[in-house]
């Protein structure tokens, strides 16, 4: 529960905690950016402060839970806190938990877990845990019969001293953790607007990575809504990274997709995923793109074998990041379900007709190739050149 009064939030971040000094600098500038953006584009009024080690969004009381949700969405954040600010002096500090207490606090355990960051403070952080502690008993003692457990306590007081403030806290919301985003270079996303691709793409974001999506239109075998969806799911990824443009290429593939199922039976699902990689493969050369990723998973379909992700992978020099290759498909749906993309991606869209009767599941690469259109990747290469942007702004 927020305490009453907190109009701050503190924000922690984890991975960047293993690097240098130097980088890491570099790695807080980019996490205090994306937060600047997320907060301007949902309209959260206040300032982003940038502070070694603890980024901070100073917003009012009235908006703080939007404050909360801009922090605990971005990409690198490990938690967020909803805080009071105060002097960082002992008598201030003990005052304010007392204050708070009969607010949150409505029996059971609590501990107060005090950090120190500025060391030259006249006082220690256990002096702080400990008069804090007297404080806040005293102040609710009348109403309960209160406990201290410092191990696991049904609530902790959280106070993070610094030079010239300190903060007040009761709880800390998770984020999804990772690296902040463009720390890493661009991706391209083959997106589907199934299930699967854009919680891959998502996961790549988390790392870092901004992606460019690349969907590719199936003509006869995909469709207006197959796109739409595409469409709806990438918007949602795209609502965590307004820096970022995330406007999708739509690469006219339905030529190709219908040579393909006319001239191969055995393999012909094999060469459209390798198809779609070459196409990957040509706009992350015009983009500066350094990889490719996608929705599958070890097993999950014929075409997603040990054996046929060795043949398709063979299209392609670029590495083909498969974040979900052990992921259970319950899993990748619980997912889906958090980071929002599940509902879009479940819009009925009528395709599949493409897979032949028998399937492959044990492809080899030569005789693969013997029967593949000669011409696929000039065919690829055509597509991606053929691509337009379907831009996300309405
Ligand atoms: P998803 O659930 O994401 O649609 P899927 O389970 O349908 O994937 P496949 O159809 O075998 O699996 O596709 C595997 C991967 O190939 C997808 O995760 C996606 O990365 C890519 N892909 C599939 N279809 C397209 C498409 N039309 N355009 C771009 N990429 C695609
Ligand atoms: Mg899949």
């Amino acid at each position: 529960m927020h305490p009453p009064g907190a109009d701050t939030v503190l924000v922690r971040h984890g991975d960047l905690n293993t690097k240098s000094t130097s980088v890491k600098r570099y790695m807080e500038g980019l996490l205090v950016e994306h937060l600047e953006s997320l907060v301007a584009d949902r309209s959260v009024p206040g300032t982003v402060v940038r502070e070694w080690n603890r980024p901070r969004i100073e917003t009012t009381e009235a908006t703080i839970e939007a404050a909360v949700d801009a922090a605990t969405d971005a990409f690198g954040v490990v938690s967020a806190s909803p805080c009071l600010t105060v002097e960082p002096e002992l008598s201030v500090i003990t005052d304010t938990l007392a204050n708070i207490a009969p607010a949150v606090y409505d029996g059971g355990s609590f501990a107060v877990d005090a950090r120190r960051a500025d060391k030259n403070l006249p006082f220690t952080s256990q002096t702080v845990a400990e008069a804090g502690g007297t404080a806040i008993w005293e102040a609710v003692e009348s109403s309960f019969e209160p406990t201290v457990d410092l191990d696991d306590p049904d609530l902790t007081f959280g106070v993070e001293v610094r030079s010239e403030t300190a903060y007040i806290y009761t709880d800390s919301v998770a984020g999804p953790g990772g690296l902040p985003l463009g720390s890493q270079a661009p991706m391209v996303a083959l997106v589907s607007g199934g299930i699967d691709s854009p919680v891959a793409a998502y996961e790549l974001m988390r790392r870092g990575s901004p992606v460019i999506p690349v969907y590719v239109d199936l003509g006869e075998y995909g469709g207006l809504d197959h796109e739409a969806r595409a469409v709806e799911t990438v918007r949602t990824l795209a609502s965590f990274a307004p820096d970022h443009d995330l406007s999708v290429y739509r690469v006219p593939g339905g030529e190709t997709v219908s040579h393909l199922a006319e001239t191969m039976e055995q393999g012909r699902m094999l060469s459209l995923r390798r198809f779609f990689y070459r196409i990957a493969e040509t706009i992350a050369a015009d983009t500066g793109a350094q990889g490719i990723v996608t929705g599958e998973a070890l097993g999950q379909k014929s075409s997603q074998t040990a054996q046929n992700l060795a043949v398709t992978s063979r299209a392609t020099d670029l590495p083909i990041h498969r974040p979900l290759l052990t992921m259970d498909k319950q899993e990748i749906v619980e997912r889906a379900r958090e980071i929002g993309t599940y509902h879009d991606s479940t819009i009925p869209a009528g395709c599949n007709r493409i897979a032949p009767d028998r399937v492959e599941t044990n492809g080899r690469i030569d005789p693969l190739l013997a029967v593949e259109p000669t011409d696929m990747f000039e065919r690829a290469d055509a597509a991606a050149a053929d691509a337009t942007l379907v831009s996300l702004r309405e």
